[in-house]
């Protein structure tokens, strides 16, 4: 057999897959659980809106059609909400699809793409498929330490991947310093603002970010239905940018990267408001349940947020381990170089509780 190496460029060969969390199914088979719960994905416990699910009922006789490519109602909706008129809108497959898109615009051998350490892993991942080179910022105190990226910036530079909030730290940037900073990138280089956990954010912590790419040309603002809205296992997600970015993405975009099921669920969640609401409340008492909880346990944890927080358990794969006998499945995050920490998303109250206890358990033995 021909050696494969041969005919694969060594930039493909030198790819680190990305580590999914453990699915539930996986953890069953392996150890014959049945009660497993997992916090290791940053899904929303509630289940999905009825509104989704009954929108997807309503949807399927028409499974034989392909989706509209063009997802004209949800782009609609989404255009009403957001301000902006719909060729600023371009649909994904999550919103993991529109930072593929935008390395495939941006990116090629022989230019650069920055991003923070302790960043998401799909920058690294994204720029390391096109060939590009990977500049990896410092972090401060886990998060962006938006000085050190700007000054980061080489002249081959094309692309900057923030996280706000970061996935996994959870640390979050002050609004007006992230537009001062946006506006203050240079023009070589365009910037995509990563918002997975925009709908987490606190009331009078918002960020108006969807507005800001009216002011910024090379904004690009990434936003997806998996977290708040729940629908993590359709797949999709959105990004909001002038129409001659979009029009970019247009091109390297699979013609149906959106699934009939996924847009019709998609509009109707976000219609949902009470949805997003209840969610948003329940995971900022979720929240407090967890650092309340590691605080009793003398646990260190780095304030979130998002819908997770990372917590520093020491010997962390042997608590992984032991959370996995009792039936808990968290995140390790050695390899966004955070070994002794562990990010557990946050659960249903009972959830939480049951993960403290086990936590109290690892521990000890
Ligand atoms: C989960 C996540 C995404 C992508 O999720 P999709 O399901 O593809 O929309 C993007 N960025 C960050 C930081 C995330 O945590």
């Amino acid at each position: 057999m021909t050696d494969l190496k041969y005919l694969v460029p060594e930039y493909i060969q030198a790819i680190n897959p990305y580590l999914p969390g453990k699915p539930i199914s996986e953890l069953a088979r392996e150890l014959g659980l049945d009660d497993i719960i997992k916090l290791a994905s940053n899904e929303n416990p509630r289940g999905p809106s009825p509104a989704a699910v009954k929108a997807i009922h309503a949807a399927l006789p028409e499974l034989t059609r392909y989706p509209d490519g063009n997802g004209f109602e949800l782009k609609a909706a989404l255009s009403t909400r957001y301000d902006l008129p719909a060729d600023w809108i371009v649909l994904g497959n999550g919103s993991n699809d529109l930072l593929e898109m935008a390395s495939l615009v941006f990116l090629h051998p022989g230019v650069s793409a920055v991003y923070s350490q302790h960043a998401f892993a799909v920058y690294p991942l994204a720029t390391q498929a096109r060939g590009a080179t990977r500049i990896e910022v410092p972090a401060r105190e886990f998060g962006h330490d938006l000085a050190a990226m700007k000054a980061a910036i080489r002249p081959d530079t094309r692309l900057m991947f923030i996280a706000n909030p970061n996935n996994p730290t959870g640390t979050s940037i002050d609004p007006a310093a992230l537009e001062a900073f946006v506006a203050s990138v240079p023009e070589h280089v365009v910037v995509v603002l990563d918002e997975a956990y925009n709908e987490y954010l606190p009331a009078g912590h918002e960020m108006h970010s969807a507005g800001w790419v009216k002011r910024h040309p090379r904004l690009i603002v990434t936003r997806t239905f998996s977290k708040a809205y729940g629908l993590a296992a359709l797949r999709v997600g959105y990004g909001l940018m002038r129409p001659e970015l979009a029009d970019l993405f247009n091109r390297v975009r699979q013609p149906f990267n959106v699934n009939s099921l996924a847009l019709v669920a998609a509009h109707a969640a976000l219609g949902d408001q009470a949805y997003l609401e209840a969610s948003r409340c329940e995971n900022a008492a979720g929240l407090k349940q967890l650092m309340t909880g590691f605080e009793k346990l003398g646990v260190a944890y780095i304030p979130s947020a998002g819908n997770f927080i990372c917590a520093k358990v020491g010997d962390a794969p042997k608590v992984y381990q032991a959370l996995l006998k009792a039936g808990i499945i968290v995140r390790p995050v050695s390899n966004y170089g955070m070994p002794e920490y562990l990010r557990i998303t946050v659960g249903l109250a009972e959830e939480n509780e049951r993960f403290l206890a086990a936590l109290a358990g690892a521990r000890k033995v």
